[in-house]
């Protein structure tokens, strides 16, 4: 999955001290290969990896971040700022407001059609008709009013009239009449492109002059999609765009391309088949699941805010020389802490979620630590080769620990001191903007 396949990737960018056009290279190779599976469109894909690229060179990344870390951060903000950096209201100012659906048949208009005259009437105090102007499948009429009756909207249908566009305008004076300020039009589609349903949506639209159009997609339809999207969108010029069933296990790559494509902004996306599945869209939150690694992002903030930079050179010499003390290892669980509950931080490092799910992490542990450095000598910190049977005892009676909690410390910090000597020739992943 992407994910994983950009854990890959990012392997290869870690221990480099900044972007260089190398390392960059194969990474937005595997970005782009991530992408398409992902159902972005090739060539929207293609342009997204050069825009990141000119992006990411001869960034800075020093001592303190993984450079794959930062390119994570810089891929998600530029998918962001493409899916349009902000979120787009839906015109319902007009009294009647008249929203009118186009979309192939079962991308979900009639579901969404409920939800949406259930969240405007809910959260914004409308007074919703629906209207079903499906005129070629009976079922489909039933189909809306069994969800309005379920809101509690009125749906508004002609049994037997087969003229859409009739049906529509008689909508909209039955709504001024009867003090509807919001008119939601749900249309027939069919299963493909086809003429006589553009020519048949484009008539409504002509007709009743909506004050929004909104194309509806299956989020799971992939590559198609940015087809579909485009061919809707040179007939009806639409507003807006609804990403449906992301519910399911599709990346949703789909919005990145219709965006880029057709350059509509979206505006909801449907979670579910129940009349509540319905979300506006924030581009922040699809750059987290297109990318699917949402997580390291706030990381690489916290990171880049707690870690000192000055701190982590000091420590990184300190480390080359095989010099690393208590006091420096005191420190360190200093900043740990101050990250918060430090299976949450670990949890946030690509690959490590998975591999922590077991674990226990105990405060405790954290408590006892603290416990036996302090009640070492400010020598002994400093030279922990000379802590001896005796001073371990010493440090044990004086820490509430016993002897063994001490030689256990002592022999992790003998194993992490060669550890970080390791790390530190790649570089410590630690520090500040
Ligand atoms: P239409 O032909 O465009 O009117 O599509 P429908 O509204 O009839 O939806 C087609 C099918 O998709 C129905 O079974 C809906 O329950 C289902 N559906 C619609 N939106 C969603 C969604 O966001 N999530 C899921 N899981 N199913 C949906
Ligand atoms: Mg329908």
């Amino acid at each position: 999955n992407l994910s994983e396949r950009l854990e890959r990737s990012f392997k290869i960018l870690k221990g480099q001290g900044s972007i260089t056009e190398i390392n960059v290279a194969e990474t937005l190779k595997d970005i782009r290969k991530a992408l398409i599976d992902a159902d972005v469109n090739y060539k929207v894909a293609k342009t997204f990896t050069d825009e990141v690229k000119e992006k990411a060179l001869g960034q800075d990344v020093l001592t303190s971040l993984q450079p794959g870390q930062l390119m994570v951060k810089i891929v998600h903000d530029e998918l962001a700022r493409l899916m349009g950096g902000t979120t787009v209201d839906v015109n319902i100012k007009a009294n009647p407001a008249i929203i009118l659906m186009s979309g192939l048949q079962g991308s979900g208009k009639t579901t969404f059609s409920g939800k949406l005259a259930s969240m405007l009437k809910s959260k914004r105090g409308k007074n919703p008709l629906l209207v079903a102007c499906d005129i070629y499948r009976p079922a489909a009429i039933d189909q809306l009013k069994v969800l309005g009756e379920q809101i509690g909207v009125p749906v508004y249908a002609e049994i037997g009239n087969k003229d859409a566009v009739e049906i529509a305008k008689n909508a909209v004076k039955f709504a001024k009449q009867n003090n509807h300020d919001l008119v939601i039009v749900d249309t027939a589609g069919r299963l493909a492109i086809d003429e006589q349903m553009m020519k048949e949506i484009a008539a409504v639209k002509a007709a009743i002059q909506p004050h929004e159009t909104l194309f509806v997609v299956d989020s799971m339809t992939g590559q198609d999609a940015v087809n579909t999207a485009k061919e809707f969108n040179d007939r009806l010029d639409f507003d807006g765009v609804v990403l449906t069933k992301l519910d399911g296990d599709t990346r949703g790559g789909a919005a990145l391309s219709i965006r880029t494509v057709v350059t509509k902004p979206i505006k909801f996306v449907g979670t579910g088949e129940k009349m509540d599945a319905l979300d506006t869209f924030h581009p922040e939150r699809m750059a987290d699941r297109i990318l699917g690694m949402g997580d390291i992002v706030s990381f690489v903030e916290k990171a880049q805010e707690m870690y000192d930079e000055e701190e982590s050179r000091r420590l990184s010499k300190k480390l080359a020389k095989n010099q690393f003390d208590f006091d420096d290892f005191m420190g360190q669980l200093t900043q740990i802490k101050k990250m918060g509950n430090l299976k949450d931080v670990a949890s946030m490092i690509p690959g490590m979620g998975k591999a922590l799910k077991d674990v226990e992490f105990d405060d405790n542990v954290f408590k006892s630590t603290e416990a036996i450095i302090h009640s070492m000598t400010p020598f002994e910190r400093k030279n922990p080769e000379v802590i001896n049977g005796t001073r371990r005892q010493r440090i044990a009676k004086g820490s509430g620990t016993t002897i063994q909690d001490v030689n256990r410390l002592l022999k992790q910090f003998d194993e992490m001191r060669k550890m970080m000597k390791m790390v530190s020739q790649h570089k410590m992943p630690f520090k500040r903007k």
